[in-house]
This record gives C-alpha cells, structure tokens and sequence, in this order.
C-alpha cells in the first residue's frame, strides 16, 4: 500500500525537478573559466598573429654562428645593446674557427658594455672551440648538440633553433614570455623550465616559434613589467591579470571592472 498524501504524478514531478537542477549545475560547471580552454588559447594566438604579423628576432645576425653568439650576449641586457657590439665583434673574429684561437681576455674589451663580460667571453670562446672541434665548425641543428655548447640552456637553443633553422622544438621563455604568459594565465610557475613545458602543452607546436616573437613584441610595446598599457592591448578582453592597469572585464579575483 503506498502512502496516501503522494500521487504517483508528484514522484514523477519531483523526479523531474531532480533532473533539471542537475542538468543546470551541469552546465554552470561546463561554463566556468577556463583559462587553458583551446577556444581561448586560440583567441590569444589568432590576436597575436593579427597584432605581429611579421616579427623576428630582433637580433641583428647574419648565420646560425653569429645568432648564437648574439644570443648568448643577451643575457641579463637589452638586444639594442648586443646589436651595438656585434658589428665590431663579428668583423674581427668573422667565424666561430677565428673566435677559437684567441683567450677570452682578448674577446672582453669588445663585449664589455653588455654586462657579466668575464663570462660570456669565457662562453662565446668556449662554444667556439667545441664548435669547430665536435660539429666541424658548424653550429649544430638539434636540442642535444646545442645544449652541449658553454653558455647555452633552453632559451639560447630555442632560439637558434626556431630563428635560424626553423625548428619549434620548444618555446623561448624570456622575461617577456614569462611575465606575460603568467599575465595570460597560461602559466602559473615561476619557474622557466615549468613555464616551458606548460606552454608546450597549451599552445600547438606549430605556433611555438611565433608565439615567442610575438610575446616578446608584445611585452616591450604594451604588455610591459611596469604599468603595462592595458588600454591599447588587443588582448585585454581575455586578460584577468591582477596588475591590470585598465579593464573592461572584472579580474577573476573579486576586482571589479573599469568600464573606459
Ligand atoms: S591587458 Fe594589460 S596585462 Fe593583460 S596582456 Fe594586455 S597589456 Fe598585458
């Protein structure tokens, strides 16, 4: 005998309401903000490619050679400034067998004003010599080889390898790209070789090479450490970064937006 104040239409009504608020708490959930999501991912890319179409490194080099050395020299110091030494650098020891020969000590007076000199004389020398005694004088064209050079970690290969031979094995991670991939919330690591691999896993390899020219881009035009100039980004609708300086969308949190 079933109980008597429950008509069997109300279990079938209740059960309906049961369906429905799961079918909604379902689709709250398949709509919170995803910042990986690859509709979004995608967006950044597409509006990266239509803002910079065309960057390159900006790095004044010639052969794989001197994109290595000029890289190397870029650490810790602008590319304006490497671009300021490389000419006479490049015209007294033109290759990596004439930048073999010579101690470092002779290399530092030419690099001196790119900082850390004593060291990245002691590095462009060094990757010369295991460049023409292990590759035959040849700046070598894989991950493994270049990372075997004095001097060069993930960045530098990254870049020979992107810029110069056209390889994306990785993704550069500058202080550009680290800055403004955390911005984006592509990233939440400090760390280059994390943020590397998450971006490697968000982004499709085959816009590796460009995404690092174009963020670098980005960040010394717009998206730069201090104040960035959110209100002539194009990428400020999909941007919650905290240190926002302008926004039209509320940051995820709890700041809310500033309408323009
Ligand atoms: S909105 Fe601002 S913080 Fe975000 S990417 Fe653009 S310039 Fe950078």
């Amino acid at each position: 005998m079933g109980h008597p104040s429950f008509a069997p239409s109300m279990f079938v009504s209740i059960a309906g309401m049961v369906t429905t608020a799961k079918k909604v708490a379902k689709s709250v959930k398949s709509t919170k903000y995803d910042p990986l999501a690859k509709e979004r991912v995608a967006e950044i890319l597409e509006i990266l490619q239509r803002t910079y179409p065309d960057v390159r490194c900006a790095l004044h080099h010639e052969n794989a050679w001197q994109l290595l050395v000029a890289t190397i020299l870029s650490a810790q110091t602008t590319d304006v400034r490497v671009n300021m030494v490389t000419p006479a650098l490049f015209k007294k020891y033109p290759t990596a067998k004439a930048l073999a020969k010579v101690e470092p000590e002779a290399v530092e007076p030419l690099i001196m004003s790119t900082g850390f000199y004593h060291n990245k004389a002691k590095n462009i020398v060094g990757a010369a010599r295991r460049v023409v005694e292990e590759f035959g004088g040849e700046v070598p064209e894989t991950m493994e080889g270049l990372l075997s050079l004095p001097g060069v970690a993930r960045k530098t290969a990254n870049v020979v390898l992107g810029s110069w031979f056209g390889r994306g094995e990785g993704v550069v991670v500058d202080t550009h790209v680290h800055r403004i991939s955390r911005r984006l919330e592509l990233t939440k690591s400090d760390d280059p070789k994390r943020i590397e691999q998450d971006l490697m896993k968000v982004i499709p390899q085959a816009k590796w090479i460009d995404y690092s020219h174009q963020i670098i881009h980005h960040g010394r035009a717009i998206c730069v450490a201090r104040g960035p100039k959110c209100v002539e980004c194009p990428l400020e609708k999909l941007c919650h970064a905290e240190d926002k300086t302008w926004s039209t969308v509320a940051q995820h949190k709890g700041a809310k937006a500033i309408k323009g």
